[in-house]
């Protein structure tokens, strides 16, 4: 049943161990009932949702893999790098996301001092209201208090106005390198996956850097179909995993009822003319 092509793989999306707003159990149950039938939680820079997530999905008769989205930087830029179907229990990848998720606090300190200089007050503390994972804050849930204390309207308006380049509350960062990324996945049996290519600001020698990079270092996924793709770029992306002999993933990115487009499982299907991810991960899905 796995191995088909046309699946309801939802093999992207966020609990509140990083910056979603549902635990992993309320996303099994969601993605179950939203008819998906492969299932990746993908926490970013963490893996300690992940066996919630797998008895969560157990429970729900959900066939499940697991996953995690590392921040990396590359070209000056930040992309992130899915990881799928690897050991949850690697030491040297927890290490690694450890050392990936260690700058985040003294980041959001800079972010918090940087917005009080535009009059807005404690934004550090008001952010950790919205925290449950101490290790893992973010701009997402900077932008849930902007929203909450009336600043902005929605969560979308406060990163253009606030928490992207060249904007007041914007703190550049230095994550994971690509090489250390990838090698962790794979040292870890899982597959390394370019997240939502469509989203980086590369130019297109940029962006073939990246792939060809990606590649050495033994990188094997992209996604084409992506809930951060608009039509174009599903048949733009569907063209680089050609072009590059990737494999393709399918996911939302869902985050939260409130701040997603996408629901769980509201995509479509993979071209037919591509090889998905999962048939690469047929002995990991449990
Ligand atoms: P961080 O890892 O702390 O830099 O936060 C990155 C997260 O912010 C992403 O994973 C998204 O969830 C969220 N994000 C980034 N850009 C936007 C945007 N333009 N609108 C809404 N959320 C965004
Ligand atoms: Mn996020
Ligand atoms: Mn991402
Ligand atoms: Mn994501």
């Amino acid at each position: 049943m796995i191995s088909q092509k046309i699946l309801n793989a939802d093999l992207h999306c966020h609990s509140v161990v990083s910056d979603g707003t549902l635990t992993p159990e309320v996303l099994a149950e969601r993605a179950k009932s939203n008819g998906v039938e492969l299932w990746a939680l993908t926490d970013h820079d963490e893996v300690g949702g992940l066996h919630r997530a797998a008895a969560a999905a157990k429970s729900q008769g959900l066939a499940y893999l697991t996953g995690a989205e590392i921040s990396v930087t590359f070209a000056g830029e930040t992309v992130h790098i899915v990881g799928l179907g690897f050991d949850p229990d690697d030491a040297r990848m927890q290490q690694g996301l450890r050392n990936t998720r260690g700058g985040r606090e003294h980041r959001a300190k800079e972010m918090s001092a940087s917005l009080e200089k535009v009059g807005i007050k404690n934004a550090f503390e008001g952010a950790l209201k919205f925290v449950s994972n101490p290790e893992l804050i973010s701009r997402t849930h900077f932008a849930r208090f902007l929203v909450e204390s009336g600043v902005c309207r929605e969560t979308s308006e406060v990163f253009r106005k606030y928490l992207t380049e060249g904007k007041p509350g914007y703190v550049p960062h230095r994550w994971a390198t690509l090489h250390d990324a990838v090698t962790w996945i794979t040292n870890a049996s899982g597959i390394a996956v370019i997240a939502h290519p469509g989203r980086y600001k590369f130019t297109p020698n940029e962006e073939y850097a990246l792939f060809t990079e990606f590649k050495a270092h033994g990188g094997q996924g992209v996604e084409v179909i992506t809930g951060s793709h608009t039509k174009q770029e599903y048949l733009k992306y569907a063209e680089t995993a050609k072009e590059f002999s990737l494999v393709a993933s399918r996911g939302s990115d869902f985050h939260s009822p409130d701040e997603s487009y996408t629901d769980l499982g509201a995509l479509p299907f993979l071209p037919g003319d591509l090889t998905p991810v999962w048939e690469l991960l047929a002995d990991r899905i449990q």
